[in-house]
């Protein structure tokens, strides 16, 4: 039954082994206002976008009332941070329940920063305004960027104050996801649960995610192998378009291969390899260029749980397993390759492009060229202006490139055509994100942020003109810094 405001919630992840979440409702909150509503959103959900945004919607955002259908959960997981593993679970969120729609799909309706929760440690359960919208704002670019992810419904301010190095203002964001389920949520279970129970949760997730297992031999392998191609899908297209998540712990990795967790993710200006923006990264454990064998790590965590399913003799699991991970690396390897082709106007990528992408990848690096505007340049054809630009190297690597390009059948207009939807003419670029922020947290001004929103929702229109979108920042001696858990 459809009810008002058009919740149609179920609630599976509740019927799952108790062990796997706690039932509780979000902690009420003093004075919430509605800051940001994502409209369109709403509507592909099948919710009603005008109720939603009355007082009766901002009690659901707020936490203070719970939708009809709800039974409000705290999940339990675990997880390897930073390579140590830990029992964590939901220490501020809430799941309101799924939400059906009507072609049939079902996502997760979370409240992040409603109250504590028994996971919460010696956190106040609480977030503050300025990493929520940032959330927001990066979720809602990596979607119109065409990367899986995690979407942000809306922001509300909870008229109370967090404590952090400074006093903020409360906030709380409902994040809508495929599904919640993470690397850790296996890890918890298979290091505090039983055989059935891992089971249950294995076999939960096939019929959620991956339903085409019932033609399969090995179902649990089957498990495996299709998390590893979502995560190498995704992972591929971070790289692409220079996205650094920054804290690629198991419990932040999704298995329906959605990106998750916006906390101290930025985008790259110049080209890097080592880049972290993570002030506790003080390895640089999840550097971008290291993030595809992050994953691939990651995933061998993930295998380890399964094990027992895959086969009862456990030299042989092992071994397909690692077969497993081996193709995640090799199919990770050819998203890229073929992504980075297109990037450079090439429709059928061979291997030996390879050696023509990584000639190009070093002379950015060089000359410390800004990644997203180097290629927005060879799209546009616009090479002037730029140290790397000026280089003999670059010229010989320019004429290579035009020279591969001539053997190819398609026409020049197909090739900026291709070029064009390859690479953004816009990101989230940290130095904009941040005067949006701290016009809305500092003044209570919205306004920029809702202008970078909407740039933000077609990052591969190349004919708009706005400078200030486009411009790198200029390279200061204090790198920029993210921070995480705020
Ligand atoms: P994250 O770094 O966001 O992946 O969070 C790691 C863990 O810390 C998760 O279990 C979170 O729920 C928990 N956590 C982060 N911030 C808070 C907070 N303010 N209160 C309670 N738990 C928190
Ligand atoms: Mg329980
Ligand atoms: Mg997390």
């Amino acid at each position: 039954v459809k009810t008002k405001q058009g919740w149609n919630l179920d609630n599976s992840y509740a019927r799952l082994p108790d062990k796997l979440y706690s039932l509780l409702k979000p902690t009420p909150v003093e004075a919430p206002k509605l800051i940001c509503f994502n409209q369109p959103l709403a509507t592909a959900l099948g919710l009603e976008a005008e109720k939603l945004q009355s007082n009766d919607g901002l009690a659901i955002f707020a936490g203070n009332d719970i939708p009809e259908g709800s039974m409000p959960l705290a999940q339990a997981y675990a997880g390897h941070q930073f390579g140590h593993f830990t029992m964590l679970g939901d220490g501020r969120a809430h799941l309101l329940g799924e939400q059906l729609t009507a072609e049939g799909k079902r996502f997760d309706i979370q409240l992040k920063g409603s109250g504590r929760t028994p996971y919460s440690r010696g956190g106040d359960g609480r977030a503050a305004l300025g990493p929520m919208l940032r959330e927001y704002i990066i979720s809602e670019a990596m979607h119109a960027l065409g990367i899986a992810t995690t979407r942000s419904l809306a922001v509300v301010t909870t008229g109370e104050s967090v404590v952090r190095e400074t006093i903020q203002a409360g906030a709380i964001l409902t994040r809508v996801a495929e599904s919640h389920l993470r690397v850790g949520t296996f890890q918890y279970v298979a290091n505090w649960g039983t055989m059935e129970e891992i089971q249950a949760l294995a076999d939960y997730t096939l019929d959620r995610h991956f339903p085409n297992y019932k033609d399969e031999e090995n179902e649990y392998l089957y498990l495996l192998k299709e998390v590893s191609k979502r995560q190498a899908q995704q992972i591929a297209k971070w790289q692409l378009v220079g996205f650094v998540h920054g804290v690629m712990n198991t419990d932040n990795m999704t298995l329906s291969g959605e990106t998750i967790d916006y906390g101290p993710c930025a985008f790259m200006d110049n080209y890097d390899p080592a880049t972290v923006f993570s002030s506790i990264d003080r390895q640089g454990r999840y550097a971008y260029g290291n993030q595809p064998t992050i994953g691939a790590w990651n995933l061998a965590r993930f295998a380890e749980t399964l094990l027992p399913l895959i086969d009862e003799q456990e030299q042989k699991a092992i071994e397909l397993a690692q077969r497993a991970i081996e193709e995640f690396t090799t199919l990770y390897h050819h998203h890229w390759l073929k992504g980075m082709g297109a990037k450079l106007g090439i429709f059928k990528i061979d291997h030996q492009d390879e050696s023509l992408i990584n000639e190009l990848l070093r002379i950015m690096e060089k000359y410390h060229a800004d990644y997203t505007n180097t290629f927005r340049a060879l799209t546009n054809d616009r090479l002037e202006d730029k140290a790397l630009f000026e280089a003999v190297e670059f010229k010989q690597w320019h004429e290579q490139w035009q020279a591969r390009l001539s053997k190819q059948k398609e026409s020049r207009e197909a090739i900026e055509e291709l070029m064009k939807k390859s690479n953004p003419a816009v990101i989230p670029r940290n130095h904009l994100v941040e005067e949006a922020l701290q016009s809305a947290v500092k003044e209570e001004d919205y306004r920029i942020m809702e202008r970078l929103l909407a740039v933000l929702a077609h990052p591969y229109d190349h004919s708009c003109e706005i400078d200030e979108y486009f411009t790198a920042p200029v390279q200061s001696e204090q790198p920029y810094r993210t921070f995480c858990g705020t």
